[in-house]
């Protein structure tokens, strides 16, 4: 903890770190992060392999310094009514406290319709969900697709973290999945959504799929001017970008400051002690932390060669750790409720 405060000692701004996931109701993480003045959002996700999405909120409303995003359970997805149960989810959820809602990519990667085809974001099953997001200005997170590198063999995949996690998930490891939708498939039928809901509040997680080119990510975001991403276990694609182009990744953040958010996705699943899950995170956040804000030659244990730091000012830090999160999580703000 000490060289955290280190780190952060001339930064006069909490940290938000707005991609986290608890599934332990022991509270470690939000202690840690309450600890290191960090304010974290819990993500409820309808993982498999997470604790049922009722228990997730139960954990987030019990944790403190933790605000949350809800979600709703896609089991009876094409039963009729099964939309008005998921915005009934929803709405209770809000009433709860939640800050926005997530999908996740079982939507296009998991979920298949009696003839077989997947289940993509923009079925018209979704849109009444949708126009109420739209309705009452509720955020959406959306993790759809998954990073390029799902679809390349193991061994070219750009970053160890994702070399690590599909070979440990081969159900996701869409190299292996050939008859599932394509990357380009899963890209198509987001922004799809997004056209036909230019008003929704949206957020790409995971920098909306695009992490391998902030060219391409740049393309996106001037297409969808309203649009924001979260950083969630990706920040280590810009440092394999910066590997070779630090002063246009660089550029990048510095045009798209306004829009980019900061999320670690560390999991806390009570798997760990306090202790190693607290050097993990620390870690991770200074980690993170430094490569935008110093200048220096940098490594990380997931990309390949050393890359050197963005250099950023002190406001666009304080817009991507701080404030754009409360701006595209408006009722994060106190006005709007639960102050932190
Ligand atoms: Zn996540």
């Amino acid at each position: 903890m000490g060289s955290l405060n280190q780190l952060f000692k001339h930064h006069d701004f909490e940290l938000i770190d707005a991609h986290v996931h608890l599934n332990s109701p022991d509270g470690v993480l939000s202690k840690i992060a309450g600890d290191s003045g960090i304010q974290i959002v819990t993500i409820n996700t309808e993982v498999p392999f997470f604790p049922g999405i009722n228990e997730q909120k139960k954990i987030a409303r019990n944790a403190s310094n933790t605000h949350f995003l809800v979600t709703f359970s896609t089991e009876n997805w094409g039963l009729s009514g099964w939309q008005d149960e998921a915005i009934q989810q929803i709405e209770q959820g809000l009433n709860e406290g939640a800050v926005g809602v997530k999908i996740w990519k079982n939507i296009g990667m998991e979920l298949q319709k009696e003839d077989g085809s997947y289940l993509m974001a923009d079925d018209p099953s979704f849109d009444p969900i949708y126009r109420f997001l739209c309705e009452n200005r509720v955020p959406l997170l959306a993790h759809l697709g998954e990073p390029k590198n799902c679809w390349l063999p193991v061994d070219e995949m750009t970053v160890t973290s994702d070399r690590d996690y599909f070979a440990n998930h081969p159900q996701y490891h869409m190299y292996l999945h050939k008859e599932m939708p394509s990357y380009e498939d899963q890209i198509k039928a987001r922004n799809r959504v997004l056209e036909k809901f230019p008003a929704l509040h949206f957020i790409g997680a995971h920098l909306a799929s695009i992490e391998w080119s902030v060219d391409e990510l740049a393309c996106w975001l001037n297409r969808y001017p309203s649009a924001g991403v979260d950083l969630a276990e990706r920040v280590c694609h810009l440092q394999h970008q910066a590997i070779l182009e630090p002063e246009k990744v660089r550029d990048f953040v510095e045009t798209y400051q306004d829009r980019i958010i900061y999320g670690s996705d560390q999991i806390d699943d009570a798997m760990k002690s306090e202790k190693v899950l607290s050097e993990i995170i620390q870690n991770k956040w200074g980690n993170e932390f430094r490569f935008f804000s110093d200048s220096d030659i940098q490594t990380a244990w997931n990309v390949e060669k050393p890359f050197r730091g963005l250099g950023l000012d002190e406001t666009v830090l304080k817009k991507i750790f701080r404030e754009n999160a409360l701006r595209y999580y408006p009722l994060m703000n106190p006005r709007h409720g639960m102050s932190v």
